[in-house]
Parts: structure tokens; sequence; C-alpha cells
């Protein structure tokens, strides 16, 4: 997974009710090797939780909020990267990974109640984790997973305060 840029672009975030599932959308970006998270709205609660956990738990994670989502797309193509966008609508994941796979530079786009219908004409792939309904957070693990092809478990996260020992039972850490 070396030599890889993925980011997250959350779109649709509403602050009033979406603070908790967009919150998770990062923390899972950072688990599971994105770089990091574009909020397409206003939420300095969201970007602080996200720097706490990033600040404790190492690794140089950024969430930016107040992204122009149209900006960020076309930003993002201009610098040659691709964009994927995660929908139940799209071709499902195990019959595009490998293409997808090609590209090192990939813009995550994930969606909250409802995607402007623009983001399927500008993502490059529209890409399915089943076409059954669920989950901005579910979809985003599987997808990071499968395109890390299961590397992301050895990720290291340099400068942490703390650092868990995995053990069979009970709770090991390190500070
Ligand atoms: N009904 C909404 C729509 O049609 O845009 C989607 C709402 S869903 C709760 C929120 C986000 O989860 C979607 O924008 C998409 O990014 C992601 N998602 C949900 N199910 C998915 C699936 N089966 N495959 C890929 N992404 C999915």
């Amino acid at each position: 997974m070396s030599g890889s840029e993925v980011i997250i672009l959350r779109i649709g975030h509403r602050p009033e009710r979406d603070q908790r599932v967009t919150t998770h959308v990062g923390l899972t970006a950072r688990a599971l090797g994105a770089k990091g998270m574009y909020l397409a709205a206003a939420d300095k609660g969201v970007v602080e939780s996200i720097g706490d956990v990033a600040s404790r738990w190492g690794g140089d994670f950024f969430c930016q909020d107040n992204v122009k989502w149209r900006t960020c797309i076309k930003d993002w193509k201009a610098k040659g990267g691709t964009v994927i966008h995660l929908t139940m609508y799209g071709l499902n994941l195990p019959d595009v990974i490998d293409q997808v796979k090609t590209h090192k530079k990939i813009l995550v786009i994930v969606g909250a109640e409802k995607v402007p219908g623009e983001i399927y004409g500008l993502a490059d792939y529209n890409v399915a984790v089943t076409s059954q309904p669920h989950s901005e957070i579910s979809s985003l693990a599987l997808f990071l997973d499968h395109y890390f092809s299961g590397q992301e478990f050895r990720n290291e996260f340099p400068g942490a305060q703390i650092r868990i020992i995995p053990t069979p039972a009970g709770k090991h850490t390190e500070d």
C-alpha cells in the first residue's frame, strides 16, 4: 500500500444530526489507511474529535471542513487523481476493484442522506459494496480493506501517545 494516497470526501453532512456518523467515517478512514478527510460542510466539532484521536493515537491523518465539493473534485482530477463514489447503484466492488487498484491517488466520496445526481457523472467509478442499502461507514470499511488487500492491518501510527499491545484477554496499553 506504499505510494498510494487515499482521501475521503464526505458530502451531505448535516451538523445537527450527522456528527457521530461523520466522525466515525473519519475514524474508520484513518484506522484503515486513508490519509485524510475533506468535509463538505462547516463542523469544527467533527474536526476536533478526529484531531483529538489522531494526536493521541498517532499518524498524520487530517480532517478539513468547509470544503466545496465541486472544487475539491475538480482540483483532484486536475492533479491526476481518480474519483471513486461509493453508492449501492454502482458496479459491484469485486467486479471493479482490480481496475481501481491500478490508481494510486484516489478520492473516495461517501454521502449522507442524499447525493446530488451530478456526483454520479463526475466520478470515474461508481462502486457498490453490494447492491443493498446500508451505511457509509460499512461501505467505506469494506472498500478500503479490498483496496489495500488487507495490508492496512499492518499499518504503523508514528508519534502515538498511547498504543495497544494486543492480548487474548483484558486490556494492555503502553504510553
Ligand atoms: N439513499 C441515499 C442515496 O440514494 O443517495 C443513500 C443514503 S446511505 C445511508 C449514505 C451513504 O452510504 C451513501 O451515499 C453511500 O456513500 C453509502 N452506501 C450505502 N449503501 C451502500 C452500498 N451498498 N454500496 C456503496 N455505498 C453505500
